[in-house]
């Protein structure tokens, strides 16, 4: 009997993604795109008027802040940095040398100052630890990165290189929870309009290791994390598409964000996976769009 065709092979020969011989590293099509670029609008009638200001980052951001954000210290396995060929003519030599000879060069290449974004929120705080303490309202900031996690996987779902659109709120405690709630109702509502089958979870982050399983408990425990699942690769095993995040002040007291008072700020935040909500779009209502539900159709294309 004939195994079953993959998701991700159907998706190569339906053109929708291509393949690039790297696991989790995929051109999109313009289809893929455009069902991207409809949602991100979708989502942001959602909320709009509540943002203070938008900012899309590029995927790099600098390894000084990368560093502050304690990445290295709970999720090494994921990292990744930039590095280049920093050297004079006589090490151009030898690096030349080692690629005809087949030899590994990769060593030579230095670390530059910029880090993959591993988290579309990451390169926000800085800019706002730099322009002194919040007003009374605190911030609420509607982002877009590209996202590098080094988890290559056969599951589309998982890719090495993937966007987030991501609203943060930062500001007091009370602030960052309401939030947080609104938004796990909102991403609700959002994937009901879409016909997408989903549950909202408790959830924690892969942190690294043997005190990484510990983090994770606790993380769960304290219901810091939940994620609104959707079944995209498999049934069993559903996709985060969403994540509703609360890192009380962790990230207020690493990059220095005050609140008004002078006190540490909180933030929480709502990731939207974009790549994963197109996969599951194409999973349940199929690879033309045009046949799509028409609830779904208005939703996105008005
Ligand atoms: P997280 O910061 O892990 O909560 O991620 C936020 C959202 O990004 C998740 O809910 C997913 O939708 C998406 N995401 C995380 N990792 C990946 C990945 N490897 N490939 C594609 N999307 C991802
Ligand atoms: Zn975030």
């Amino acid at each position: 009997m004939d195994a079953p065709v993959s998701f991700l092979d159907q998706l190569f020969s339906q053109g929708i993604l291509h393949d690039s011989g790297v696991d989790g590293l995929y051109a999109r099509s313009g289809m893929f795109e455009d069902v991207i670029s409809r949602f991100e609008e979708f989502a942001l009638g959602f909320g709009k008027d509540e943002i203070t200001e938008a900012m899309v980052f590029p995927p790099g951001m600098p390894l000084s802040d990368f560093e502050t954000s304690g990445y290295m210290k709970n999720f090494p396995q994921l990292a990744g940095t930039v590095h280049a060929f920093c050297g004079n003519d006589h090490d151009h030599m030898g690096l030349l040398q080692c690629v005809a000879a087949g030899e590994d060069w990769t060593d030579k290449q230095k670390a530059t100052d910029v880090a993959l974004t591993p988290a579309a929120c990451y390169p926000l705080y800085p800019i706002l630890s730099k322009r002194g303490p919040l007003n009374a309202d605190g911030a609420y900031v509607a982002l877009q990165s590209y996202c590098f996690r080094h988890e290559p996987s056969k599951d589309p779902a998982r890719m090495q290189m993937f966007r987030q659109r991501e609203y943060v709120r930062v500001g007091s405690a009370d602030q960052a929870m309401a939030f947080r709630e609104t938004w796990k109702q909102r991403g609700q509502e959002m994937m009901q309009i879409l016909e997408l089958p989903h549950e909202v979870e408790v959830a924690n982050d892969p942190f690294f290791g043997r005190a990484g399983k510990m983090m994770g408990a606790s993380q769960r425990e304290q219901e810091l994390k939940f994620e609104l699942v959707v079944p995209v690769n498999s049934t069993s095993r559903p996709t985060a598409c969403m994540s509703f995040n609360y890192h009380m002040d962790n990230f207020g007291k690493a990059w220095n964000i005050r609140q008004a008072d002078g006190s540490a700020a909180h933030t929480a935040c709502v990731g939207f996976g974009l790549e994963r909500i197109a996969l599951a779009l194409f999973r349940h209502h199929g690879f033309d769009v045009e046949a799509w539900p028409s609830g779904v159709r208005s939703a996105l294309w008005g």
